[in-house]
């Protein structure tokens, strides 16, 4: 038995290409109401429905940022929301040319034996949530396994669970017609060094890779999200986006197999103008690079958005503008364009996003 051949493997092909389309990325947008409380308190905003609602149509309404988008991901609650005016957020994204997805993984538990380590849940009812999702216009879907890397971390355990426990999740989504992004998330949490992030990431993707392939899974219509290759978040030594590319790029290309259209970054806690700066760098390396590299950022994208609008009507415009800044100097990232530095990154750009044992 070969790769999927169902009834969706030639729109999950055409979709997991768009997905990938040269000079556009993925804005991640589905942070749970969890994890978006966190945010809004940020700026002093209070987790209400109607308060996530008014920061989903800021970002989905921004003037002229579609077209450096091919996707925006969305967590349950926001798939079925509607602009002020009530035209569902939904159709507001496929006008633009923007595929909706959503996120369908239910969060991470720890495994037992092991030092903090963990597994990601979601499985049950996937593929009926799958469905419903693909009913109310979702085109793909993400999961985020998170592994961490210590003197024993990851364990072959942590490794393995989460390697097939992407794979089961991307094969139920593409019988249900989502493209799945699988996400094994190496945090950036230690003081560990490049090399041994690189290690690392390599040891992962290659679980991740074997265990797509033995459970079927139709890679054409599929994409990676990964962490960049950098030093821990507590390293001394710190790397430049020449090395991180390098490293990055080695990684990738002996782990992740030309049959993947694209892979699209997670920014992990770097700051705005990192994340811009190591994708460039990427991008502009040297060397045979079968897919589309570009990216799928949360904070990198919306820091400054959220840091500008406060959660105040007259800020919207200007905090439109902001996420226009991020989105039109990482489409540019995405062709290693982006050389200069943008002189419209404020301070909020340089600042770091990390924060430890980060839940999405
Ligand atoms: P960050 O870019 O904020 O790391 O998040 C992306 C994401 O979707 C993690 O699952």
């Amino acid at each position: 038995m070969s790769a999927y051949n169902g009834k969706y493997a030639e729109e999950l092909m055409a979709t997991a290409k768009y997905l990938a389309t040269p000079g556009k990325g993925i804005l991640a947008a589905d942070e749970s109401t969890g994890t978006i409380g966190k945010r809004l308190a940020s700026i002093n905003v209070e987790n209400l429905e109607y308060n996530r609602q008014a920061l989903r149509e800021l970002l989905f309404t921004a003037p002229e940022v579609a077209q450096y988008l091919s996707g925006v991901i969305l967590f349950e609650e926001t798939l079925y929301q509607k602009t002020q005016d009530g035209k569902p957020f939904v159709e507001v994204l496929k006008e633009k040319g923007v595929l909706p997805g959503i996120k369908v993984d239910k969060g991470t538990v720890e495994i037992y034996g092991t030092n903090g380590e963990t597994t990601t849940q979601g499985h049950d009812n996937l593929g009926q949530r799958c469905q419903k999702y693909y009913d109310a216009g979702a085109r793909f879907a993400k999961w985020r396994a998170v592994l961490k890397i210590g003197i024993t971390e990851p364990s072959e355990l942590a490794t393995q669970l989460n390697a097939q426990g992407l794979a089961r999740y991307a094969i139920v989504c593409q019988e249900n017609g989502l493209v799945p992004i699988v996400e094994p998330e190496v945090l950036t949490d230690g003081d560990h060094s490049i090399e041994q992030c690189a290690a690392v990431t390599e040891r992962v993707l290659a679980a991740c890779y074997k265990a797509l392939n033995d459970q079927h899974v139709l890679l054409e219509g599929s994409l990676l999200k990964p962490n960049m290759v950098t030093p821990g978040s507590e390293a001394s030594c710190k790397a430049s986006p020449e090395e991180i590319a390098k490293y990055t790029v080695r990684t990738l290309r002996r782990t992740v197999p030309p049959a993947v259209p694209g892979i699209v970054f997670l920014s992990g806690g770097q700051s705005e103008e990192e994340a811009t700066q190591n994708l460039n760098a990427i991008n502009a390396l040297d060397t045979v690079k079968p897919w589309t590299l570009s990216f799928s950022f949360g904070r990198a994208l919306q820091a400054t958005v959220l840091k500008t609008w406060s959660g105040k009507k007259e800020n919207v415009d200007a905090a439109q503008k902001a996420l226009h800044v991020r989105a039109k100097s990482n489409s540019e990232a995405t062709l290693g364009k982006y050389g200069t530095g943008n002189q419209e990154a404020t301070a909020t750009g340089k600042e770091s996003l990390h924060v430890k044992d980060y839940n999405y």
